[in-house]
């Protein structure tokens, strides 16, 4: 008998298992569409030339490395509220939005879960159905009790917004609702503006405590664009909270930077808020890491890379409209007559194909094309080079 002898082995993670299964498999013409990251059209991670530009900058000002504040560089958090609501909200002016760096989006949720079970211990948390994978573990971990609320309606392809309006209006108040500010992540199927408003009017109506996952602003429309969601909310949620992920914005998902905003009702209420999420983040980690925060920061701070920084954002965004619009005219092209359209209605990195469990595992098995179970491929991951080979064999299996 040892301390560890009753300890279960956790089931292997479905999307690392999915590249370990990738890696091993034989098949020149494999392609992985399971994880989500962004690949170029050469199929490699790129580097942006804003972020090697930052890397320059601050190399040839090589700096100490102390520890930062426990929110992290003040600078950084500015920025990062500026990117979420807007340079000119009212909110930044009136001192109602405490920010504080995070070890990326989920880093960020964390945070914020740690803080909601805190103030908010008996609440339960919903979240959309599906949903990123890691939310429902995620907020368990941090001890509440999740539950789903309705979103994605496989027959219509689409939004169920019947559906998810109905169970968020029948939550009880204070329930703490995840939504996904923009490019929903599996199904890539995000609210129009009019269906926004009527989220909003139920999470003011039943007092429901909203926290908005933005982990691909940019993705979808462009940064303002994506960012009217959250200014949706700012002009008439008294409070809630946003996690921003730079990780597929920047490309720098190794490096763990993203932010944790919470809206309060004034900015004493900001004041104490603040000091009892450093509490949560110096019972966890202390202190943020400095160099992505920097990175970012240097980007953001100097004009012509950030311009820059939005046009290589831009290029990511079209390359991967121009990927879907790619695949369903392969899908054509290989002879598949169904309505493939939805594809490219969808937003962001994900789409959801719409192929059952048994097709995905076919496409992996026969044809070395690697997607979830559920059939959520990474549109990102598409080029001009494997494109008609995906397309091909997703025609495959479809009959
Ligand atoms: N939230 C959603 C919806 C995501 O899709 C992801 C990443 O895939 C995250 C959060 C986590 O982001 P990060 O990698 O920055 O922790």
């Amino acid at each position: 008998m040892t301390l560890f002898s009753a300890v279960q082995p956790a089931p292997p993670d479905a999307i690392l298992g999915l590249t370990e299964q990738f890696r091993a498999d034989p098949n020149p013409r494999k392609v992985n569409l399971g994880v989500g990251v962004y690949q170029n059209e050469q199929g490699v991670l790129p580097l942006l030339r804003s972020v090697a530009a930052a890397e320059r900058k601050l190399a040839a000002q090589p700096q100490a490395k102390g520890y930062l504040a426990i929110d992290g560089l003040p600078t950084y958090d500015a920025d990062v509220k500026e990117l979420v609501f807007g340079a000119g909200s009212p909110l930044l002016a009136d001192g109602r939005v405490v920010t504080v760096q995070a070890l990326g989006g989920t880093g960020a949720l964390k945070i914020g879960a740690d803080f909601l079970r805190q103030v908010s211990p008996d609440a339960r948390v919903l979240i959309s159905n599906p949903s990123w994978e890691n939310h429902q573990a995620l907020f368990t971990r941090a001890g509440f009790t999740v539950a789903k609320y309705r979103y994605y309606d496989a027959e219509a392809k689409g939004v169920d917004v019947a559906g998810m309006l109905a169970d968020l209006d029948a939550a009880a108040p204070g329930t703490i609702v995840v939504l996904h500010a923009c490019c929903h992540n599996p199904t890539g199927y995000d609210l129009t503006p009019e269906q926004w408003q009527r989220v909003i009017d139920v999470v003011v109506e039943r007092d429901l405590t909203a926290f908005l996952d933005m982990a691909y602003q940019g993705f979808s429309a462009g940064i303002e664009e994506d960012g009217a969601v959250v200014r949706a909310f700012a002009e008439r949620v008294p409070s809630f909270f946003v996690s921003t992920s730079f990780s597929k914005s920047f490309s720098l998902y190794g490096e763990r930077v993203g932010g944790l905003s919470i809206v309060c009702a004034d900015a004493d209420e900001a004041a104490r808020v603040l000091s009892q999420v450093k509490i949560v983040i110096r019972t966890n980690y202390s202190n943020p890491p400095t160099h992505g925060a920097a990175l970012v920061e240097t980007v953001l701070a100097d004009p012509e890379l950030r311009a820059d920084w939005v046009t290589e954002l831009g290029e990511m965004r079209d390359r991967i409209k121009a990927m879907r619009s790619a695949l369903v005219a392969g899908l054509a092209d290989a002879g598949v007559t169904r309505d493939m359209s939805y594809i490219t209605d969808q937003v962001g990195m994900f789409s959801f194909s719409g192929l059952t469990k048994e097709q995905m595992v076919r496409l992996r098995t026969e044809f070395g094309v690697y997607g979830t179970d559920t059939g959520r491929i990474c549109v990102a991951a598409l080029n001009e080079g494997n494109v008609g080979y995906v397309s091909a064999s997703i025609a495959a299996v479809l009959d």
